[in-house]
């Protein structure tokens, strides 16, 4: 039986409701669980001491390509085609399964370190981004990507392949591992195939996770094609629900928006890749909290952010549509922080694991360390929530406990070699672009 002690907190938001804040007492963990709060201190296997420290619930990634971390940098700054044509995809191509598993295991030394304790992703050679998400002990889950371009052999040989893996997740036994389907989006998977993901979702139990309405280019071409728009299509054939997670979400019309309320579809908005691609648009997030869509954050892949900083996307949400929509008084930094935590645990949907801080719940838990400049002065509690939106960068994170467990200790992962997994990763990246 493992048990932590997180000692004297000096503040624990505990977000719920959001802007609950505990000042000076201690967290007590047992297995994966809380199991108090409040000034005692039992006896603990590790005693953590968290003076000065503000102690959170665990960021979740909503979307993010975990393998791209091996093209971060490799090309930036041009249009998104000419990106995607000529730099990306005959990268890709080359990409094998150990590529995928390096790029994978950097990403999650990255996540971790910098607070985010469960992230969704979508990819090829699936299995691989569970091994290292298993390796590191982060929390994921992990949707296999697909797609059929309306090429019915190609479709046949995918249902198989996302049918195997969803058998290999089962065969996993790691309960921080979850398996997803992630058809690609509406404009690349044609009708009939992604009716059968659905049915294989419903199935299956799983949740499904796909790009929508990234760019005005694809949504105008998408209902000329189609006579509707990609919500209104994805409703008409069925596949919206509670356990779709939807990608980007910029081009929505009002209508969109109430179809994806009346389901109860999941969104993760990545504002910094959306500015990133410089198409224009933004998402309309302050409309869909209003309309009661759960929305949680994103940093989409490390090759097109360039990094997977969740507090860093924080800061962009709060700050971007007070730009575009000329208020400062929307996404205040308890609504970010409800995102980033409360909401992204809900649509991953996780046994336990809910986004707060409260006894009963599973331990995924973040230690910040407030005893720097730029955390000075403290005027009040809600002062605390302010700072970790608008100040808090990912190396400001201390200490991180997935399940109950300590898996970054004093700004340092300790379930893998960090060395190691750099100098991999480099060398990786340099062999799959120069690869023949
Ligand atoms: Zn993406």
């Amino acid at each position: 039986m493992v048990s932590i002690l997180l000692k004297d907190c000096s503040w624990i938001l505990t977000m719920n409701p959001p802007d609950k804040v505990l000042k000076n007492v201690s967290i007590y963990i047992e297995d994966s669980f809380i199991v108090e709060i409040g000034p005692a201190k039992p006896e603990a296997e590790y005693v953590i001491d968290c003076r000065g420290c503000a102690v959170m619930p665990g960021l979740v990634n909503l979307h993010t390509h975990a393998a791209m971390s091996l093209l971060r940098g490799y090309a930036d700054d041009m249009p998104l085609d000419v990106w995607l044509k000529e730099k990306i995809w005959p990268i890709e191509e080359k990409m094998r399964a150990e590529d995928v598993y390096i790029g994978s295991l950097l990403s999650c030394v990255e996540m971790v370190k910098a607070g985010i304790t469960c992230f969704v992703d979508m990819y090829w050679f699936s299995e691989e981004v569970c091994k290292a998400a298993s390796k590191v002990g982060i929390r994921a889950l992990v949707t296999c990507g697909t797609l059929d371009l309306g090429q019915p052999e190609r479709a046949e040989k995918e249902i198989e392949r996302v049918k195997k893996f969803l058998e290999f997740v089962k065969g996993l036994k790691d309960p921080k591992i979850k398996a997803g389907i992630g058809p690609h989006a509406p404009y690349t998977c044609s009708k009939d195939f992604l009716e059968k993901l659905r049915s294989i979702a419903e199935k299956e139990k799983v949740p499904i996770h796909i790009h929508v309405a990234e760019t005005q280019e694809e949504q105008t071409k998408f209902e000329k094609e189609q006579g509707m728009r990609e919500v209104e299509y994805l409703e008409k054939l069925g596949l919206l629900g509670p356990d779709v997670i939807m990608a980007h979400c910029i081009w929505l019309s009002k209508e969109e928006l109430d179809i994806m309320a009346k389901y109860g579809v999941k969104v993760a908005h990545c504002p910094i890749a959306n500015m990133k691609i410089g198409q224009g648009g933004v998402a309309p997030i302050p409309e869909m909290l209003r309309k009661g869509i759960k929305v949680g954050l994103g940093t989409d892949g490390p090759a097109s952010n360039n990094d997977l900083d969740l507090l860093e996307t924080m800061k962009f949400a709060a700050l971007l549509h007070k730009l575009h929509l000329r208020n400062p008084a929307i996404m205040r930094a308890q609504d970010v922080l409800v995102m980033a935590t409360r909401n992204g645990y809900e649509a991953v949907g996780f046994e336990g694991v809910k986004g707060v801080v409260e006894e009963g719940v599973k331990a995924d838990i973040i230690v910040i360390d407030m005893r720097k400049a730029r955390f000075t002065p403290v005027h009040e509690v809600s002062t605390v929530l302010s700072h970790l939106v608008y100040v808090a960068k990912g190396n400001d994170v201390r200490d991180v406990i997935v399940d109950g467990k300590v898996v970054v200790k004093d700004g340092k992962v300790v379930t893998v070699n960090e060395e190691d997994v750099l100098n991999l990763a480099q060398k990786t990246a340099l062999d799959l672009v120069t690869r023949r």
